[in-house]
């Protein structure tokens, strides 16, 4: 019976052989995707605030009539 030679699987331990105090890139970029996926469920399920709101709290900022913190666009003040 002949053996067949396991062909070393090229690169696959790339990240193994970093060392400890660089962080892997490619866990930075699973943890940046995980954060823009968190985004957006967030807008998916209508809890955002509106960029026209924002911007004109961030506008009315030391002026007479400084605006509320923007509410949350499902209409309750969460955030
Ligand atoms: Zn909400």
């Amino acid at each position: 019976m002949m053996k067949t030679r396991k062909p070393s699987p090229p690169l696959a331990k790339e990240c193994g052989t970093l060392k400890p105090v660089e962080p892997c890139p490619r866990k930075e970029v699973r943890r940046l995707l995980a954060e823009v996926r968190q985004a957006d469920r967030q807008v998916k399920s209508g809890h955002y605030i509106k960029n026209e709101d924002m911007k004109a709290w961030l506008l009315s900022w030391g002026t007479d009539h400084e605006l509320l913190v923007p509410k949350c666009a499902c209409g309750s003040s969460e955030f």
